[in-house]
C-alpha cells in the first residue's frame, strides 16, 4: 500500500475521480485507489503534466500506459475483493498493478519488455508497493507456479482468448478479462469459471497494443 502520497496533482486526482464517476465508474474501491495513486510517477518526466488526461501515453519500448477510464473500467469489471489473487499480463508502467495492490489484492504481474519491468519495479519500491510479485517474459501462457488466480487481467490485445489463461482460473468464480480482436480494435471478453464451467460475456470495444507471445500475436509490435 502507498504510505506517503505526494501533494502534487491532488486537485487533478479529485477531478479524475469525478470524471470516472461521470463515465459510470461506481466501484468505490476503484475510485479510491485511482484517486490516491500519483499517476504522474508512472510516466517519464516530459509526460508527467499530462498524467491526468484521459489518454494513453507513451512509456517507452513502443508501449503505452492505458488511459485512466480503461484502467477503471477493467478493474471494476473484475468485481475484485480484498485478498483475491490477481495476475496481470502487461505490467507496462506498473500503474494498473498499483491500482490492484491499493484495492488489497495479492498482485502478480508479467511484462515482456525487461526495461519496462525494471522501471515499474523502481516505482513499486519508491511508492511502497513491496508486495507486488513480478517477472519478465511472455505472459500469454500465464504463471503456472502461482495458479490458480481469482482474476486475470490482460492489458494487451489478443487474437483469441489465451486458453492457458482460462486453465489458470480459480474454478470457483475465477474471472479473466482480455481484449480480443484484430490489431486495430478489440472487444473486451469477460470469461468466468463457475464450478469448472466457462462462460463468456462480451463487453464494449477498446484499442490496445498487441499481446505478443505464444498465445498472442506471433510478431514484433508496431512502433
Ligand atoms: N498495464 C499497463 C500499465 O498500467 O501501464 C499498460 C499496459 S500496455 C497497454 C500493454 C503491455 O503489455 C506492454 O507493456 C507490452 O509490452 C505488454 N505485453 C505485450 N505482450 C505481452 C506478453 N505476451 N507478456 C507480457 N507482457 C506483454
Amino acid at each position: 500500500m502507498l504510505h506517503s502520497a505526494t501533494n502534487n496533482f491532488s486537485h487533478e486526482r479529485v477531478h479524475l475521480r469525478e470524471f470516472l464517476r461521470s463515465r459510470g465508474i461506481t466501484d468505490e474501491a476503484v475510485l479510491r485507489a485511482m484517486g490516491k495513486i500519483p499517476r504522474e510517477q508512472f510516466l517519464e518526466k516530459n509526460f508527467a503534466r499530462r498524467a491526468y488526461e484521459d489518454s494513453a501515453l507513451p512509456i517507452g519500448s513502443g508501449q503505452t500506459i492505458s488511459q485512466p477510464f480503461t484502467v477503471a473500467y477493467m478493474t471494476q469489471a473484475l468485481h475484485l475483493q480484498p485478498g483475491e489473487k490477481v495476475l496481470e499480463i502487461g505490467t507496462g508502467s506498473g500503474y494498473q498493478a498499483a491500482v490492484l495492490e491499493e484495492m488489497g489484492c495479492k498482485v502478480f504481474t508479467i511484462e515482456r519488455h525487461l526495461p519496462l519491468l525494471q522501471n515499474a519495479r523502481k516505482r513499486f519500491d519508491a511508492l511502497g508497493y513491496h508486495d507486488i510479485i513480478s517477472r519478465s517474459g511472455d505472459g500469454s501462457r500465464g504463471w503456472a507456479e502461482y495458479a490458480p488466480f481469482d482474476a486475470i487481467i490482460v492489458t494487451a490485445g489478443a487474437p483469441d482468448v489465451p486458453e492457458t489463461l482460462t486453465k489458470q482460473l480459480n474454478p470457483n468464480g475465477g474471472r479473466l478479462l482480455v481484449p480480443v480482436g484484430s490489431l486495430d480494435i478489440q472487444r473486451m471478453y469477460l470469461v468466468k469459471n463457475e464450478q469448472g464451467k466457462l462462460s463468456v460475456e462480451e463487453l464494449p470495444e477498446f484499442k490496445f497494443v498487441p499481446l505478443v507471445g505464444k498465445e498472442g500475436w506471433a510478431m514484433e509490435e508496431r512502433g
